[in-house]
Protein backbone atom coordinates (compact mmCIF):
# COMPACT_ATOMS: atom_id res chain seq x y z
CA UNK A 1 0.00 0.00 0.00
CA UNK A 2 1.86 3.56 -1.00
CA UNK A 3 -1.28 5.55 -0.09
CA UNK A 4 -1.08 8.46 -2.77
CA UNK A 5 -2.74 11.38 -1.74
CA UNK A 6 -1.52 14.00 -4.16
CA UNK A 7 -1.38 13.79 -8.27
CA UNK A 8 0.53 16.24 -10.24
CA UNK A 9 -1.05 16.44 -13.34
CA UNK A 10 0.71 17.24 -16.98
CA UNK A 11 -1.53 19.40 -19.79
CA UNK A 12 -0.81 19.04 -23.31
CA UNK A 13 -0.41 14.96 -24.05
CA UNK A 14 -1.60 14.15 -20.71
CA UNK A 15 -4.97 15.60 -20.07
CA UNK A 16 -5.37 17.95 -24.00
CA UNK A 17 -4.48 17.61 -27.15
CA UNK A 18 -4.30 21.27 -28.26
CA UNK A 19 -8.00 22.45 -26.61
CA UNK A 20 -9.47 19.14 -27.10
CA UNK A 21 -9.78 16.75 -23.62
CA UNK A 22 -7.81 13.11 -23.79
CA UNK A 23 -10.97 11.05 -24.03
CA UNK A 24 -11.60 9.77 -20.94
CA UNK A 25 -9.56 12.87 -18.36
CA UNK A 26 -12.58 14.69 -17.55
CA UNK A 27 -14.32 11.33 -15.93
CA UNK A 28 -10.92 10.17 -14.73
CA UNK A 29 -10.26 13.80 -12.72
CA UNK A 30 -14.04 13.13 -11.30
CA UNK A 31 -13.13 9.70 -10.11
CA UNK A 32 -9.50 11.46 -8.21
CA UNK A 33 -11.61 14.06 -6.57
CA UNK A 34 -14.20 11.49 -5.31
CA UNK A 35 -11.03 9.39 -3.82
CA UNK A 36 -10.33 12.53 -1.86
CA UNK A 37 -6.93 12.87 -4.14
CA UNK A 38 -5.48 16.61 -4.17
CA UNK A 39 -4.74 17.36 -8.07
CA UNK A 40 -2.34 20.01 -8.93
CA UNK A 41 -1.84 21.09 -12.80
CA UNK A 42 1.82 21.15 -13.39
CA UNK A 43 2.68 22.24 -17.25
CA UNK A 44 5.83 23.63 -18.39
CA UNK A 45 3.17 25.49 -20.73
CA UNK A 46 4.12 29.29 -20.35
CA UNK A 47 1.67 31.00 -22.72
CA UNK A 48 -1.36 30.86 -20.27
CA UNK A 49 -1.33 32.40 -16.67
CA UNK A 50 -3.21 30.31 -14.23
CA UNK A 51 -6.23 32.24 -14.90
CA UNK A 52 -6.61 31.59 -17.79
CA UNK A 53 -5.29 27.63 -17.76
CA UNK A 54 -8.47 27.32 -15.52
CA UNK A 55 -10.80 28.80 -18.26
CA UNK A 56 -8.28 26.58 -21.42
CA UNK A 57 -9.26 23.46 -19.24
CA UNK A 58 -12.84 24.06 -18.88
CA UNK A 59 -13.46 25.04 -22.18
CA UNK A 60 -12.47 21.67 -23.32
CA UNK A 61 -14.98 20.63 -20.06
CA UNK A 62 -12.29 19.49 -17.13
CA UNK A 63 -12.45 21.47 -14.12
CA UNK A 64 -9.38 22.88 -11.95
CA UNK A 65 -9.05 26.08 -9.61
CA UNK A 66 -6.64 28.36 -10.12
CA UNK A 67 -4.89 27.26 -6.82
CA UNK A 68 -4.22 24.06 -8.42
CA UNK A 69 -2.30 25.22 -11.55
CA UNK A 70 1.26 25.55 -11.59
CA UNK A 71 2.18 26.80 -15.23
CA UNK A 72 5.75 27.50 -15.70
CA UNK A 73 4.67 31.62 -16.33
CA UNK A 74 3.82 31.46 -12.84
CA UNK A 75 6.61 29.53 -11.40
CA UNK A 76 8.90 32.02 -13.11
CA UNK A 77 6.86 35.17 -12.02
CA UNK A 78 7.03 33.75 -8.15
CA UNK A 79 10.62 33.14 -8.47
CA UNK A 80 11.62 36.58 -9.97
CA UNK A 81 9.62 38.65 -7.34
CA UNK A 82 10.62 36.26 -4.91
CA UNK A 83 14.68 36.31 -5.05
CA UNK A 84 15.09 38.92 -7.41
CA UNK A 85 12.52 41.93 -6.29
CA UNK A 86 13.13 44.96 -8.02
CA UNK A 87 14.61 43.81 -10.94
CA UNK A 88 13.48 44.45 -14.54
CA UNK A 89 12.60 41.63 -16.92
CA UNK A 90 12.60 41.46 -20.38
CA UNK A 91 10.38 38.88 -21.99
CA UNK A 92 10.37 36.62 -24.92
CA UNK A 93 7.37 35.33 -24.23
CA UNK A 94 3.06 35.19 -24.87
CA UNK A 95 1.12 37.51 -22.56
CA UNK A 96 1.06 34.62 -20.02
CA UNK A 97 4.36 35.00 -18.78
CA UNK A 98 4.37 38.76 -18.69
CA UNK A 99 0.47 38.48 -17.16
CA UNK A 100 1.78 36.60 -14.37
CA UNK A 101 5.24 38.81 -13.81
CA UNK A 102 2.97 42.22 -13.56
CA UNK A 103 0.86 40.86 -11.36
CA UNK A 104 3.76 39.80 -8.68
CA UNK A 105 4.56 43.85 -9.29
CA UNK A 106 7.61 42.88 -11.54
CA UNK A 107 9.01 45.49 -13.88
CA UNK A 108 8.11 43.85 -17.31
CA UNK A 109 10.98 46.22 -20.35
CA UNK A 110 11.15 46.03 -23.82
CA UNK A 111 14.49 46.82 -24.57
CA UNK A 112 18.20 45.77 -23.44
CA UNK A 113 18.25 47.69 -20.75
CA UNK A 114 16.90 44.69 -18.06
CA UNK A 115 18.31 42.39 -15.31
CA UNK A 116 16.36 39.21 -16.26
CA UNK A 117 15.98 37.47 -19.54
CA UNK A 118 12.88 35.43 -19.49
CA UNK A 119 12.07 32.57 -22.45
CA UNK A 120 9.11 30.99 -22.73
CA UNK A 121 7.34 30.08 -25.84
CA UNK A 122 6.58 32.89 -28.13
CA UNK A 123 4.57 32.02 -31.40
CA UNK A 124 5.44 35.69 -32.42
CA UNK A 125 9.16 34.72 -32.03
CA UNK A 126 11.73 37.53 -34.03
CA UNK A 127 15.44 37.94 -34.69
CA UNK A 128 14.73 41.33 -33.07
CA UNK A 129 13.37 39.67 -30.00
CA UNK A 130 16.90 37.27 -30.13
CA UNK A 131 18.89 40.21 -30.84
CA UNK A 132 17.44 42.29 -27.55
CA UNK A 133 17.48 39.56 -25.51
CA UNK A 134 21.24 39.16 -26.68
CA UNK A 135 22.14 42.57 -25.77
CA UNK A 136 20.68 42.22 -22.18
CA UNK A 137 22.70 38.63 -21.66
CA UNK A 138 25.94 40.67 -22.51
CA UNK A 139 24.89 43.18 -20.76
CA UNK A 140 25.05 41.17 -17.26
CA UNK A 141 20.84 39.89 -16.99
CA UNK A 142 20.27 36.58 -15.86
CA UNK A 143 19.04 34.16 -18.27
CA UNK A 144 15.98 31.89 -17.12
CA UNK A 145 13.60 29.78 -19.48
CA UNK A 146 10.40 28.08 -18.97
CA UNK A 147 11.74 24.89 -20.02
CA UNK A 148 13.84 23.21 -23.04
CA UNK A 149 10.78 20.93 -24.88
CA UNK A 150 11.65 20.33 -28.05
CA UNK A 151 7.73 19.87 -29.11
CA UNK A 152 4.26 19.82 -27.51
CA UNK A 153 1.35 17.62 -28.75
CA UNK A 154 -1.82 19.56 -30.83
CA UNK A 155 -4.69 18.59 -32.83
CA UNK A 156 -3.14 16.28 -35.41
CA UNK A 157 0.28 16.27 -34.51
CA UNK A 158 3.37 18.59 -33.05
CA UNK A 159 4.67 21.76 -32.64
CA UNK A 160 8.10 22.69 -31.85
CA UNK A 161 8.22 23.77 -27.92
CA UNK A 162 10.02 26.40 -26.30
CA UNK A 163 13.61 24.51 -26.47
CA UNK A 164 13.62 26.17 -30.10
CA UNK A 165 13.76 29.49 -29.03
CA UNK A 166 16.15 28.51 -26.11
CA UNK A 167 18.07 26.75 -28.17
CA UNK A 168 18.79 29.92 -30.22
CA UNK A 169 19.38 32.17 -27.06
CA UNK A 170 21.78 29.53 -26.01
CA UNK A 171 23.75 29.23 -29.14
CA UNK A 172 24.27 33.11 -29.42
CA UNK A 173 24.90 34.01 -26.22
CA UNK A 174 27.33 31.12 -25.12
CA UNK A 175 25.25 30.83 -22.01
CA UNK A 176 22.97 28.23 -20.26
CA UNK A 177 19.62 29.25 -18.61
CA UNK A 178 18.07 28.34 -15.19
CA UNK A 179 14.89 26.11 -16.31
CA UNK A 180 12.46 26.39 -13.80
CA UNK A 181 10.10 23.81 -15.27
CA UNK A 182 10.24 20.04 -15.49
CA UNK A 183 12.60 18.33 -15.33
CA UNK A 184 13.63 20.94 -12.62
CA UNK A 185 12.04 19.99 -9.35
CA UNK A 186 11.46 23.59 -8.47
CA UNK A 187 7.53 23.36 -9.29
CA UNK A 188 7.00 20.20 -7.16
CA UNK A 189 8.88 21.44 -4.15
CA UNK A 190 6.95 24.83 -4.55
CA UNK A 191 3.30 23.12 -4.63
CA UNK A 192 3.88 20.56 -1.97
CA UNK A 193 5.76 23.61 0.10
CA UNK A 194 2.65 25.96 -0.20
CA UNK A 195 0.06 23.10 0.52
CA UNK A 196 2.02 21.39 2.92
CA UNK A 197 1.88 18.10 1.26
CA UNK A 198 4.22 15.23 1.44
CA UNK A 199 6.79 13.87 -1.29
CA UNK A 200 5.73 10.06 0.00
CA UNK A 201 2.22 10.93 -0.80
CA UNK A 202 2.43 12.66 -4.88
CA UNK A 203 2.23 10.90 -7.72
CA UNK A 204 3.70 12.83 -11.09
CA UNK A 205 1.64 11.99 -14.51
CA UNK A 206 2.74 13.37 -18.03
CA UNK A 207 3.48 12.07 -21.50
CA UNK A 208 7.10 12.86 -21.92
CA UNK A 209 10.06 10.94 -20.33
CA UNK A 210 12.66 14.06 -20.62
CA UNK A 211 10.47 16.34 -18.91
CA UNK A 212 7.72 14.45 -16.49
CA UNK A 213 9.64 11.63 -15.26
CA UNK A 214 12.59 13.08 -14.83
CA UNK A 215 11.34 15.67 -12.74
CA UNK A 216 9.60 12.61 -10.61
CA UNK A 217 13.26 11.05 -10.52
CA UNK A 218 14.64 14.93 -9.48
CA UNK A 219 11.90 15.58 -6.91
CA UNK A 220 12.06 11.78 -5.41
CA UNK A 221 8.29 11.05 -6.05
CA UNK A 222 6.69 8.37 -8.37
CA UNK A 223 5.71 8.67 -11.80
CA UNK A 224 3.22 7.73 -14.36
CA UNK A 225 4.25 7.96 -17.82
CA UNK A 226 1.21 7.85 -20.68
CA UNK A 227 1.39 7.18 -23.64
CA UNK A 228 -1.44 10.00 -25.64
CA UNK A 229 1.58 12.28 -26.37
CA UNK A 230 5.11 12.77 -26.56
CA UNK A 231 6.22 9.55 -25.74
CA UNK A 232 5.27 6.30 -27.69
CA UNK A 233 5.50 2.72 -26.41
CA UNK A 234 8.70 1.71 -29.14
CA UNK A 235 10.45 4.41 -26.68
CA UNK A 236 10.23 2.29 -23.44
CA UNK A 237 12.80 -0.05 -24.51
CA UNK A 238 15.61 2.16 -25.04
CA UNK A 239 15.41 3.82 -21.67
CA UNK A 240 18.04 3.83 -18.58
CA UNK A 241 17.48 3.14 -15.62
CA UNK A 242 16.91 6.27 -14.15
CA UNK A 243 14.70 7.42 -16.99
CA UNK A 244 12.39 4.79 -16.09
CA UNK A 245 8.95 5.53 -15.10
CA UNK A 246 7.30 3.58 -12.01
CA UNK A 247 3.84 3.09 -13.75
CA UNK A 248 2.77 3.20 -17.83
CA UNK A 249 -0.46 3.74 -18.58
CA UNK A 250 -2.18 3.96 -22.51
CA UNK A 251 -3.85 7.16 -21.11
CA UNK A 252 -4.96 9.42 -18.51
CA UNK A 253 -8.22 6.90 -18.61
CA UNK A 254 -6.85 4.84 -16.99
CA UNK A 255 -5.42 6.72 -13.43
CA UNK A 256 -8.07 5.75 -11.26
CA UNK A 257 -8.13 2.16 -11.90
CA UNK A 258 -4.24 2.30 -11.01
CA UNK A 259 -4.47 4.53 -7.71
CA UNK A 260 -7.26 2.56 -6.38
CA UNK A 261 -4.87 -0.74 -6.73
CA UNK A 262 -2.06 1.32 -5.05
MG1 LIG B 1 3.05 17.05 -21.81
Amino acid sequence: MIGIKVVLLDLDGTLLRGRTAISGAARALEQMRGFGIKIFFLTNASTHTRKSTVKKLKAAGLFARESEVFCSSYMIADYIATKYPGRKVFCISEAGMQDELLDKGVQVVRDEHADIVAVGLDRKFTYEKLATAFKAIRRGALFIASNEDMMFPVEGGFLPGAGAIVAAMKKCTGKKPIVLGKPNRYGVELLLRENKLKKEETLIVGDVIETDVLTGKNAGIRSVLVLTGVAKKEDLKKLKMRERPDFVLESVAGLPGLLSKL
